[in-house]
């Protein structure tokens, strides 16, 4: 029997499933997706489970589909049948990205992450660039960001670091951390709590699974993956993807998470750091480094410091950007609309039954 409150599961969530409770579904908490099949986590064990067709056709593209950390309802069913997942309680925070080859199309790839660690290693220097943009993706997210900064073990700076990452980071803590001595991973463990989920971005190669390790504790991590669910009983071995912290807490590590970086973060910029950094000295701070006056990004061009071509395909690259921006908040507007559109056509059926009810 699992205990779901360990899993994040609330007062909110049960008024939230209640809707549902009646319709023969029970709550769970996805805890694992692959090819379309999930596995679910029920107050009477794990599940495996599919979209019911329902679930699916009702997903306006693939952004309603459950993923992992999705609180859903499912049917009633034997540890070894596959049951359905019939419902997906609205999202209290979630990380997505732009799906590929799909126009603007969004694609949800995590749920209900309270708390995000934008980790990095300092086997190099902080960089605010970076910092900015990672917190970029956690505050679409909605969930509250904390920067790491991992291997400082490695640095012989860590305050000066821990200082510019600091400036870079707002009003998100920074903590300076080591999975190897130092000074250890316990700062980490003030934001992790019993229900609380938390999830690990930054580049790859900066320790999040060794992050994972350290505050889970390797016992469940040996025996996390997941064998022999494959659909046609082939052999497959999956990465847990959620995890239960005994001391408190939940982690969520989907190849999605992991992909976000890639796609939200380092698409535009990794290849123009310098020219961003030269932008953030611009007077306006949506310097398009056209005609603004007290562009510095213009400036470097004329002092011969930039290449013209570089600086024009940046800019490029940046318009693209508020296209795509543009289009998306476009989309939310659009389906917010449909949903106000569905909303009333249900109040107004209401209103007709009961006129009808009362003049028989
Ligand atoms: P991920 O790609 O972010 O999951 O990074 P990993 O957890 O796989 O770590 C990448 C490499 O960094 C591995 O070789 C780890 O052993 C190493 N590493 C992780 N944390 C630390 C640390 O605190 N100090 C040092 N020196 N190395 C670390
Ligand atoms: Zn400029």
């Amino acid at each position: 029997m699992t205990d779901l409150a360990a899993l994040g599961w609330t007062d909110e969530w049960a008024l939230a499933f209640e809707p549902f409770a009646g319709g023969a579904l029970v709550p769970g908490r996805v805890a694992l997706e692959h090819n379309h099949v999930y596995r679910v986590i029920t107050a009477e064990g794990e599940r495996l489970a599919e979209a019911a067709g329902r679930v699916k056709h009702r997903a306006a593209g693939r952004r309603e589909l459950p993923v992992v950390g999705d609180w859903v309802g499912v049917g009633h069913g034997d540890s070894g049948a596959r049951v359905q997942i019939r419902a997906v309680l609205p999202r209290r925070t979630s990380f997505s990205r732009k799906a590929a080859g799909r126009g603007t199309e969004e694609q949800v790839v995590a749920a209900n992450i309270d708390v995000v660690f934008l980790v990095f290693g300092l086997d190099g220097p902080a960089n605010p660039n970076r910092i900015d943009r990672y917190l970029a993706v956690a505050r679409t997210s909605g969930a509250t960001p904390v920067v790491v900064l991992n291997k400082a073990d490695l640095s012989a700076s860590v305050d000066a670091e821990v200082a510019v990452a600091a400036a870079a980071a707002g009003r998100a803590p920074v903590l300076a951390v080591s999975t190897k001595g130092g000074p250890g991973v316990a700062p980490l463990e003030s934001h992790l709590a019993f229900g609380r989920t938390a999830a690990l971005i930054g580049p790859s190669g900066a320790g999040k699974s060794s992050l994972i390790n350290a505050l889970v504790g390797r016992d469940v991590l040996a025996t996390g993956d997941v064998r022999d669910w494959d659909a046609r009983g082939r052999h497959t071995s999956v990465h847990r993807q959620l995890v239960v912290r005994p001391a408190g807490g939940v982690f969520i590590d989907t190849p999605g998470m992991r992909e976000l970086a890639l796609w939200e973060t380092d698409a535009v910029s990794d290849s123009f750091e310098d020219l961003q950094s030269l932008a953030s000295g611009c007077r306006f701070r949506d310097c398009r480094h056209e005609k603004e006056p007290g562009c510095a990004v213009k400036a470097a061009v004329e002092a011969g410091d930039v290449d013209a071509a570089r600086v024009q395909s940046y800019v490029k690259l940046l318009t693209e950007q508020d296209l795509i921006e543009r289009k998306r908040d476009e989309r939310a507007l659009l389906d917010q609309k449909r949903q106000q559109g569905r909303a009333g056509a249900k109040a107004l059926r209401d209103f007709h039954r009961d006129r009808d009810r009362h003049d028989s």
